[in-house]
């Protein structure tokens, strides 16, 4: 008999208020008994809905039956057909507008835990696993990978397991992308990410780091090294920023350069020499995960005040639900349908030697309405006349969107972009313009999320086999 419970079984999480000061991951995980528990509320639908959710199809409702039976390793087994980083996607994958969305258990009530499940299976296998992979007999061709996030980190070992010979050149320090050096720690913790990448080490792919392609070393120079074909998955880090007065002043960051300094170089501990600003006041701007892990990051390294500054109201913030949930729990003040105009600085006339001057001091902000829905259908926020006001902040973070870095594209001969700076591909394939070149992830569709950036890299290992065995 299936557990007909309306709701599922809740993710247990550390206090907030004791997790606001440390890094700890906040969602702790299902036990085995709640695993279970909660794959019984999966009904094992036929046309199995939620499967059609999800961007990689994982057969979810036969892994949900072999957590029900108990059988975690199977279950583990039947996700990585399709998936090749559970661990991952079953933390920060948008769950709540995938699978979970076409979850009959929605219909009257809450949807299957799917993720959580997911998460758990992955979790398992790590702790009861050693890690035992054997190299697949080596073929004579090498690939070059561009980038070790998600898409190039599936693409690589994907291709490793086929036999090619795959080298990733990986332009910071620290592989692992935005899994790394973004999204921090107490949301996904960095051993999860390693242990991935020790895997595709052990399937005999080498790994490049401080390797700029577009500097170091061009695309074109890949082929001229031997190289058989070349996966770009150098994702789109180039921050936007609002080009409002004030922007220049010490004490305003991009979210990309503010969560790097704090993730990859460390700045959370307590003896680092890593300079980014700590406590005093924080405003965010932007309302998308990278908002939220922005201001979530700035109060454990000890704001006093955190405030999200986003110009449509809560209904439109794209950050996922959860998200947006622990960030209130943690006291995060969020300012809605608030745009800023202008950030506001020190400026002492009587001494230019003055340390402070040029360093942020306030934001202007207006407050906005909605209007008319915009192309995309979503209501388009109008500013309130005469409505400006001023929050009194020390630091800004802008987390308003980032774009694919023409780097790539300006020395590559044949590479075609869009408008917005993706490189063009085919949707089939990943085949970019340029004969024997692959791309994918977010250097492709501009930012989007980490299971849409594996799918690209299984889609494009998949072409560059063909491609090099026709
Ligand atoms: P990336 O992960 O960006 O990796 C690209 C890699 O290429 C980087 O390591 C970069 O250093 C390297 N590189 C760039 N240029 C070069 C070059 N010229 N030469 C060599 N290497 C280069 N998605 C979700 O699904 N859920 C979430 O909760 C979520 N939260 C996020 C939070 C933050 C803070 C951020 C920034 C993103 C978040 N995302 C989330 C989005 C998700 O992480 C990305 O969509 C995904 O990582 C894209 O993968 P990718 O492989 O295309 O690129
Ligand atoms: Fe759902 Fe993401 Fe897992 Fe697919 S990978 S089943 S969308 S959590
Ligand atoms: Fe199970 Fe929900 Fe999928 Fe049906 S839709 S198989 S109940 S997870």
């Amino acid at each position: 008999m299936p557990n007909m419970e309306l709701k599922r079984n809740p993710m247990p999480v550390q206090d907030p208020k004791i997790r606001s000061k440390n890094f700890f991951e906040v969602a702790l995980g299902y036990d085995e008994l709640t695993a279970i528990n909660e794959a019984e509320r999966c009904l094992n639908c036929k046309n199995m809905p939620c499967v059609a959710g999800c961007p990689v199809n994982i057969h979810i409702p036969a892994f949900i039956q072999k957590v029900k039976e108990g059988d975690f390793e199977a279950a583990y087994q039947i996700i990585t057909k399709t998936s090749s980083l559970p661990a991952v996607c079953g933390r920060v994958c948008p769950q709540e507008t995938q699978c979970e969305a076409r979850c009959v258990r929605g219909i009257k009530g809450e949807s299957v835990g799917i993720g959580r499940l997911e998460r758990f299976v992955a979790d398992w296998h790590n702790e009861h696993s050693d890690l035992n992979v054997t190299a697949a007999q080596p073929n004579s061709k090498r690939v070059a990978v561009v980038g070790s996030g998600p898409s190039g980190l599936t693409c690589a070992g994907d291709l490793a397991k086929k036999g090619y010979k795959v080298t990733v050149f990986e332009a910071l320090h620290k592989a692992g992308g935005v899994l790394v050096y973004g999204i921090p720690e107490f949301r996904l913790p960095k051993v999860i990410v390693q242990k991935e990448i020790d895997t595709l080490k052990a399937l005999g792919v080498e790994i490049n780091t401080n390797t700029v392609i577009g500097k170091t070393l061009t695309v074109d120079e890949l082929f001229d090294m031997g190289y058989d074909a070349v996966f770009i998955g150098s994702g789109a880090g180039l921050p936007r920023f609002m080009n409002i007065p004030g922007e220049n002043l010490k004490g305003v960051y991009s979210a990309n350069e503010y969560l790097t300094r704090v993730n990859l170089m460390k700045a959370y501990k307590d003896n680092s020499n890593t300079p980014v600003k700590k406590g005093g006041r924080v405003a965010v701007v932007g309302g998308g995960n990278v908002a939220m892990d922005a201001a979530r990051t700035a109060l454990r390294l000890g704001a006093d005040k955190v405030y999200i500054v986003y110009r449509r109201s809560l209904d439109e913030l794209p950050a996922r639900r959860e998200e947006v949930e622990h960030a209130m729990e943690e006291g995060i003040e969020f300012h809605l349908l608030n745009n800023p105009v202008e950030i506001l600085g020190f400026n002492n006339p009587d001494d230019p030697r003055d340390v402070r001057n040029g360093t942020v001091t306030g934001m202007k902000v207006i407050k906005m309405q909605l209007g008319e829905p915009d192309e995309r259908g979503r209501r388009r926020p109008v500013e309130i006349p005469d409505s400006e006001f001023t929050l009194s902040v020390d630091t800004v973070i802008m987390a308003i969107g980032t774009s694919p870095n023409p780097l790539i594209k300006n020395t590559t001969s044949g590479l075609e972009i869009n408008q917005k700076g993706g490189i063009i591909v085919s949707e089939e394939t990943g085949a970019t313009t340029k004969e024997g070149v692959y791309a994918g992830g977010d250097a492709v569709t501009g930012a989007a999320t980490v299971i849409s950036a594996m799918g690209a890299g299984k889609t494009a290992a998949k072409a560059i086999d063909e491609y090099l065995t026709k």
